[in-house]
């Protein structure tokens, strides 16, 4: 069977690829610096704790594996944090991505998976957005996949070899139906998670981030996208790549989206609890909607999604909100 190296494999998005591929009796090893990331979460494979900033180490494990393809998910994620701290996410989701790339360019690895973002769109000019749309990112985390969409890009033309595929996800959300794994971190900011740790006690109130945009009911519009159907186009893209695709871009989503005021309701609905939600003023670097166009990869590598429902979404996530096992 072929062999993937995971770079983040023991985070939310990372762990759920890795229980996928490892189903399907792949060989894994997952690289994580365990920053956000929980050793109990690597279901298949071997773990090395380790950070993509010590390439010294990174070429050594790579060299000693031998991987078939590489799935790149390790980086920093919020936005918010991005425009607070931009240096953190050009360090660890571009320059780290460098080390990473020099590193297989070097040892002629050629097959690239990488966790691309819809914030790479900024504020889009069409709703729902194509890959064509125009790359133009308002945050520090969008900028920071944009650059390396770039180096990939570029990459890709100076050597016929390597190819990648980018997966810009939109927002990611919900856990195992089986209950193994979910999203796990110290410091939650994602609307769905703080939603329901509120609705656990775990926090006193919601904040709605900014009730005068331009949408229907003046909150942030986005599209809600099952884990598991996204480690499905993760698995498909490696397939396809391993069967001699060329390089390419797939935005990641259902194709609409819902208001944060839908969200807050349906968790409302999901959780029975009615809690506290009070109006706050916008975040910086929030664009007013993001709904992705997934006609490319429904048609291309023949996606078919299987959780495209708010209301089971939301539910996965409150299983294991109230059963984690770490
Ligand atoms: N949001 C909110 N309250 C929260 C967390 C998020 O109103 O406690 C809003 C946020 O401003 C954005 C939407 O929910 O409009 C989705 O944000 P999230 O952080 O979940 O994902 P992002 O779109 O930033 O990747």
């Amino acid at each position: 069977m072929k062999k993937v190296l995971v770079t983040g494999g023991a985070g939310y998005i990372g762990s759920h690829v890795v229980k996928s591929l490892g189903k399907k009796g792949y060989e894994l090893l997952t690289i994580d610096n365990l920053s956000t990331g929980h050793k109990e979460a690597v279901l298949y494979g071997d773990l090395v704790v380790a950070d993509l900033s010590n390439k010294e180490k990174i070429k050594e494990l790579i060299k000693d594996y031998k991987p078939d393809a590489v799935i790149h998910f390790a980086a920093s994620i919020e936005v918010a944090e991005s425009v607070q701290k931009p240096l953190k996410y050009y360090r660890n989701n571009t320059a780290n991505t460098l080390n990473l790339l020099e590193v297989l360019n070097d040892l002629g690895i050629e097959n690239f998976i990488f966790s691309s973002t819809a914030a790479v769109y900024g504020n889009p000019e069409q709703i729902p957005i194509k890959e064509t749309a125009d790359i133009n990112p308002i945050n520090p985390y969008g900028q920071s996949k944009a650059f390396v969409e770039k180096i990939l890009k570029d990459l890709s033309q100076a050597n016929k070899n390597f190819r990648y595929i980018s997966l810009r996800y939109f927002n990611v959300a919900g856990a195992d139906p089986e209950g193994q794994i979910g999203q796990s971190y110290k410091n939650p900011t994602h609307l769905i998670t703080r939603a329901l740790k509120t609705a656990k006690g775990e926090f006193e109130k919601l904040y709605i981030f900014g009730t005068d945009y331009p949408t229907p009911d003046g909150t942030c519009i986005r599209d809600y996208i099952h884990v598991n159907d996204l480690a499905d186009a993760h698995v498909i893209a490696l397939e396809s790549l391993l069967s001699g695709r060329d390089s390419d871009v797939f935005n990641c989503g259902y194709g609409h989206g819902y208001s944060v005021k839908e969200v807050v309701e349906t968790a409302k609905k999901v959780t029975g609890v009615d809690f506290p939600v009070e109006e706050a003023p916008r975040r910086p670097g929030d664009p007013a909607v993001l709904v992705a166009d997934s006609s490319k990869l429904r048609k291309e590598l023949n996606w078919k999604p299987k959780f495209d429902d708010l209301e089971f979404i939301i539910k996965t996530a409150w299983n294991w909100e109230l059963n984690k096992r770490f």
